[in-house]
């Protein structure tokens, strides 16, 4: 469990952490260097899963020695999809990283969203819709392992 004390707020439980995978975990279907550390760190305190519409048709294999679920989704309503998956976790103990326009949903209604931009770029949408906005994948993962840093950004 990732306790988040944003001060004045309620102390949210996070035991989910959800994360998209072209554009937030990998580019161009392979994962980006320094997300494998921060995965296995980060399992220790969540479950992690990732939903996708594996683009590059190269998710299962890059994550195959990684501690986390795959979820495939199919081709229509993936915003819709992705909502859904996080629902059934519980939207209010899930903390959701994505970049795409179907992760609007997603990013909107997590307990904590984070968009990133790296080398695919943000779809406006969904960086309207999060919480924070991250450059790069190791940056938003170090802030859940480092959490503090979240505090500092959302307090107000
Ligand atoms: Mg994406």
């Amino acid at each position: 469990m990732l306790p988040l004390a944003i001060p004045n707020e309620e102390v949210v439980a996070i035991e989910h952490v959800i994360l998209d995978f072209n554009g937030t975990l990998a580019v161009d279907g392979k994962l980006i260097s320094g997300v494998v550390p921060r995965l296995e760190a980060l399992s220790s305190l969540v479950t992690v899963h990732v939903i996708t519409a594996d683009t590059n048709a190269s998710a299962r294999s890059e994550l195959a020695s990684l501690p986390c679920t795959l979820k495939i989704i199919g081709r229509d309503k993936q915003d819709q999809a992705k909502l859904e998956y996080a629902r059934s976790l519980g939207l209010g103990r899930v903390l959701a990283v994505g970049n795409g326009r179907n992760d609007g949903l997603l990013l909107k209604n997590a307990a904590l969203g984070i968009c990133l931009i790296q080398q695919e770029g943000a779809a406006v949408a969904s960086m309207l819709a999060a919480d924070i906005v991250c450059v790069d994948i190791k940056d938003a993962l170090d802030l859940l392992l480092q959490p503090h840093r979240i505090v500092a950004t959302m307090r107000n």
